[in-house]
């Protein structure tokens, strides 16, 4: 799997959690998420800016790669080590299967 893979799995395990939680939502994210933007790249650059470009849509200041709305309080430190625990658990269920 792509990194831009792994990405969509995490933001979607932060979905459900939300939804989980029964939190308030807003264009398919929850309400929380807008109180202090944060974005995130496919190589897990976290930033509450982003480079707007008219062809390309909202890209990373850092590596221009296109940029998802995370949760706030998101950390470079803190999605590095949860996608890691999700591709840990997915190797397990490989092998369990
Ligand atoms: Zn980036």
């Amino acid at each position: 799997m792509d990194k831009i893979d792994w990405l969509n799995i995490w933001l979607e395990s932060k979905i459900h959690e939300a939804i989980m939680n029964k939190e308030e939502f807003f264009l398919s994210r929850p309400d929380k998420w807008y109180e202090e933007p944060t974005w995130v790249c496919e190589n897990l650059h976290i930033s509450n800016h982003y480079l707007k470009s008219e062809e390309r849509g909202d890209l990373c200041l850092e590596c221009r790669k296109k940029v998802r709305l995370c949760p706030p309080d998101t950390t470079e430190k803190s999605i590095a080590k949860e996608i890691s625990d999700l591709k840990r658990e997915n190797k397990l269920k490989r092998i369990i299967k």
